[in-house]
């Protein structure tokens, strides 16, 4: 066998990359190929970051392909003929990816696996490349999947990993497959001015560095909204610039009670991924329907409007909101905190806020972002569905402070410590002083209050 053809799908990189070693062991030369398959971008992925976050990515592979003397074939279209297409101009004879998890990545996978077939060549899809722990390979008995995560973290933390992988050394190129121009982070407009770099070289680097200096310490910090010290590597994970296993791996070999909690949340990733796997119709359906009757109409869409440009009148729900609008990311305490605003106190429905969140994040998945917004709304998987989180309270416990909300709500900077949270107790011109909005709601009976006059209707 002599051309065999790499598919890069959700997995933007070379080191640790199972579906690549096996398509350079297996062939003298190897076409790595991306496309631009029109149809992700109709299944919601076509947000202004991302997209610019996926040039990078693509730029840094390149870049890393031609250090190895090869370079990387990047299509537009549908992902089935163009990769036919590339086969058949290689004479490639397999095919290598990794498995994907939504049902819109399996469905392609399966029409791929025909469309080669019927061809006479071979597709090989690898496990365990864009999580840790592939959906489906731990359950409990007599179910498809965990619908808790401590059982599931007991189960997946002693589950055996693959050795991470090296990148090859060399991926040798045919001549044939011609390239089209690699997309630009330039061209891509409506990005958000704070957006991070893509790419796996910047992804290593953050993982090394944040490791080193940052992770002894995450159990204390990974709440606290000013310090932003936890590792920010979900943009990276999210397109597989990083691998998932290899982190777990070292941060395991740093050891610790820090690294611990890391590869915990990082179990949070694989849960998700799994539960979605099963259940593909959580992407837009309740996980546990408890038949609310969210608030429509005039009222509710300004309430909504008002969320997503951060004027709630709640500070470090409005901080949140603005560090997701600048930077395409947003610490996940401030992601907690502006999800239960919208679902338990607005009473709005959680997809609308899952909707304007996958606009705007970097890391913005399906599996994640859905399941966490119904973890938070109580039609997910918390196990304690009716917890509301208090903005106030909250506020004054992960920004004591108040250093978070100065940096992202600037109009209220002049504010002492913790009053900064509750700006409605300032009397007279103190308060005229200020351009920033009376709260939406008064905690005290919002929730309570709407669901009740839903009730009613
Ligand atoms: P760290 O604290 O350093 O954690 C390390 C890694 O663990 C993260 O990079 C991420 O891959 C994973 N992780 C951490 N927390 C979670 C979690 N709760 N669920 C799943 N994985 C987790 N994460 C996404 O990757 N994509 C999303 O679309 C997304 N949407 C979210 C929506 C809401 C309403 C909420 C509450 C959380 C969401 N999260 C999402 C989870 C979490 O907020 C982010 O993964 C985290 O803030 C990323 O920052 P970090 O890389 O510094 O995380």
């Amino acid at each position: 066998m002599s051309v065999s053809v790499v598919l890069f799908t959700s997995d933007l990189r070379l080191h640790d990359h199972p579906p690549l070693r096996a398509a350079v062991a297996a062939a003298r030369e190897v076409v790595p190929l991306f496309v631009r398959d029109p149809a992700v971008d109709r299944a919601g992925f076509a947000a202004p970051n991302r997209l610019a976050f996926l040039a990078d990515c693509l730029t840094d592979l390149d870049a890393g392909l031609r250090e190895r003397g090869g370079r990387l074939v990047v299509r537009s279209g549908d992902t089935v003929t163009e990769v036919c297409g590339v086969v058949r101009q290689a004479g490639a004879d397999e095919v290598h990816m990794a498995a994907g998890h939504s049902a819109f990545a399996r469905a392609r996978e399966a029409l791929l696996r025909r469309a080669l077939e019927s061809d006479g060549r071979r597709l090989y899809v690898h496990d365990a490349v864009t999580t840790v722990v592939p959906p489906g390979e731990v359950t409990p008995q007599g179910s498809d999947h965990f619908a808790v995560f401590t059982p599931y973290l007991r189960r997946w933390v002693s589950e055996p990993l693959r050795a991470p992988l090296a990148a090859p050394r060399a991926v040798p190129v045919p001549q044939g497959p011609r390239s089209e121009k690699l997309p630009e982070r330039a061209a891509v407009e409506g990005v958000s001015e704070g957006l991070a770099t893509g790419g796996e070289t910047e992804g290593r680097r953050r993982l090394r560095v944040w490791l080193s200096r940052h992770a002894d310490s995450y159990e204390e910090v990974h709440d606290d909204l000013a310090g932003d010290a936890t590792s920010r590597l979900s943009p990276y994970l999210h397109f597989g610039a990083v691998s998932a296993t290899e982190a777990v791996h070292r941060a395991r070999a740093r050891g610790g009670a820090g690294a611990e909690a890391f590869v915990r949340q990082l179990c949070w990733r694989d849960f998700h991924q799994q539960v979605l796997a099963a259940r593909p119709e959580t992407a837009v359906e309740d996980y546990r329907p408890r038949h609310d009757l969210w608030r429509r109409g005039e009222e509710a869409e300004a309430d909504l409007r008002a969320w997503q440009q951060g004027r709630t009148g709640y500070p470090v729900v409005d901080a949140a909101l603005r560090q997701l609008a600048y930077e395409g990311w947003t610490h996940n305490r401030g992601r907690l905190l502006a999800a239960s605003f919208l679902a338990k106190t607005l009473y709005l429905d959680w997809r609308e806020g899952a909707r304007h969140f996958l606009a705007l994040l970097v890391d913005g998945d399906i599996a994640n972002n859905q399941l966490n917004w119904q973890w938070v709304a109580g039609t997910g998987t918390d196990t304690r569905p009716n917890r509301v989180l208090n903005p106030v309270l909250q506020g004054k416990r992960y920004d004591p402070e108040g250093a978070y909300v100065r940096r992202w709500v600037p109009e209220l900077a002049h504010l002492p410590g913790p009053l900064i949270h509750e700006p409605w107790r300032l009397k007279g011109r103190d308060r005229a002083a200020y351009d920033y909005p009376e709260p939406l709601v008064d905690l005290a009976d919002g929730l309570s209050r709407f669901r009740r006059a839903r009730g009613r209707e």
